[in-house]
């Protein structure tokens, strides 16, 4: 499976050794740090329903990208989203894309780090990223998401 940004093949949830990401079913790429989500692949039974859903907002709706779905190949669509945090309030946009057959997602990875919470720590080491994306996988996976 590829990257549909990049062509560079994408690391499997099971190769990555992370758990959040065999947990979430997602696939990544190596070159762009770009992210692969599919209901199918995930094990958390939160997450493949949380997929699921935000995919009803793809079959009909959504802007025609370029990019195809590294799953099915189909052309993907993008939309924006939102997530629902506690206090009420929405966190920044994201772009989302979208494969409008099967239940699978691409983030690029600088929409991820909008979503990132803002820690301070320039230090990349291993450890604050993987808990930058665990935080990220919170946002995601937890809080109600809103379409806009
Ligand atoms: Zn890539
Ligand atoms: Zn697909």
């Amino acid at each position: 499976m590829l990257c549909p940004r990049d062509g560079t093949i994408l690391i499997s949830p099971e190769e990555s050794g992370k758990s959040v990401f065999s947990r979430n079913g997602i696939f990544h790429c190596p070159t762009c740090a770009g992210l692969a989500l599919n209901s199918e692949a995930a094990s958390s039974e939160i997450c493949s329903k949380k997929l699921e859903s935000m995919h009803d907002g793809f079959m009909d709706e959504g802007t025609p990208t370029d990019i195809c779905c590294p799953f099915c190949e189909v052309k993907m669509k993008v939309r924006d989203f939102a997530f629902r945090k506690i206090d009420g309030s929405l966190t920044e946009l994201i772009e989302i894309d979208g494969c409008p057959e099967c239940s699978s997602f691409w983030l690029d990875s600088g929409e991820l780090q909008r979503l990132s919470p803002p820690n301070g720590d320039k230090n990349e080491n291993t450890d604050s990223e993987a808990r930058a994306l665990a935080v990220v996988f919170d946002l995601l996976f937890h809080l109600p998401f809103v379409l806009l």
